[in-house]
């Protein structure tokens, strides 16, 4: 632990020494169509097209690069009627970091779409909350609502990698690195956690499915895949908090984030943007009716029999826990 704590009231500010300023990316690796009702808990009165992108992020130093989950798998993608945008994995060498040689992953929960990719980072150490690894693999895992939000290689990939000496587990806050801030939120998973990532721009709070969109975080509108509702609402709560305005919060899964963040190169619109940027102001009213321009394909695909996990048909009718 560096002289550069966080403060013990919960607060992100900055005591003593400088911290490094890390570039900050999310990588949009896949999408899918969806419509509003299957994002908030109780349905929409105004339901609509509200598609569904994944990322995974990235903070790079001149010492080191974080990762922030590793996206799923190209066979989970398939098993689950997924299409890739592109290869969370490769794609980080667009950004000047060679995945042989990342040595910290975050992983905010261990849900299919977050901790997949676990073999193409073999140098890597995984920082994640106990309570997660515990319920990956709890009693809990023999319902079908939880079981469906994880992949059953990802968890043996988790546990394998602890036996291996290579996995990081946490109770509570921790700072694995200096500028890198974990913070339980949970309530979409029970070790859901976000990650604070100090920038040129002050703190920056990932806060992953702790709020899959800005709307169900700013209208306090439960997603309806979870764990625990009240931690959920007060996770919201909490990010807010954390990061002193939302602004500073990026949603996990909010095809917003491509339009209010500037791209990391002119020919990288809606793939990959640059987070340590001060973004576009936030529309009034955050609904959309489509997907963001650069990107619109026939790649994010409605599928009916899409497998179980996220909010998909087939696992709302099965009542999935995942994203
Ligand atoms: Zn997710």
């Amino acid at each position: 632990m560096s002289g550069n704590k966080v403060g013990s009231a919960g607060t992100l500010e900055r005591r003593d020494g400088p911290l490094p300023e890390y570039a900050l990316y999310a990588i949009r690796y896949a999408t899918r169509e969806a419509g509003r009702s299957s994002h908030f808990m109780g349905g929409d009165r105004h339901d609509g097209p509200m598609p569904m992108d994944y990322y995974v992020w990235l903070a790079v130093h001149p010492d080191r690069a974080v990762l922030v989950d590793m996206g799923f798998s190209a066979e989970a993608a398939a098993r689950r009627g997924r299409e890739l945008l592109c290869d969370p994995i490769d794609t980080l060498a667009e950004l000047g970091v060679d995945p042989q040689a990342v040595r910290d992953v975050v992983l905010t929960h261990l849900h299919y779409d977050h901790a997949g990719n676990f073999e193409r980072l073999p140098q890597a150490r995984f920082h994640v909350q106990e309570a997660e690894m515990h319920f990956a693999a709890g009693r809990h895992m023999r319902y079908r609502y939880y079981a469906s939000g994880y992949e059953a290689d990802d968890i043996a990939n988790a546990v394998r990698a602890n036996l291996d000496g290579r996995v990081m587990q946490y109770r509570g806050r921790a700072e694995p690195l200096p500028g890198i801030v974990l913070e339980p939120v949970p309530g979409h998973s029970p070790g859901e956690q976000a990650v604070c990532v100090h920038t040129r721009r002050g703190w920056v709070v990932l806060a992953s499915d702790a709020s899959h969109y800005y709307e169900n975080l700013l209208r306090r509108r439960p997603y309806p895949a979870a764990h625990h509702v009240d931690e959920m609402l007060e996770s919201f709560d909490r990010l807010l908090e954390l990061a002193g305005g939302v602004e500073r919060i990026v949603p996990g899964h909010d095809p917003l984030v491509m339009q209010l963040y500037p791209p990391a190169a002119p020919g990288l619109q809606g793939r990959i943007a640059r987070l340590d940027a001060e973004p576009a102001p936030m529309p009034a009213k955050p609904a959309r009716t489509g997907r963001p321009a650069a990107g619109a394909s026939s790649e994010g695909k409605v599928s009916a029999s899409a497998g179980p996990g996220e909010a998909s048909s087939a696992a709302a009718a099965s009542g999935g826990a995942s994203s």
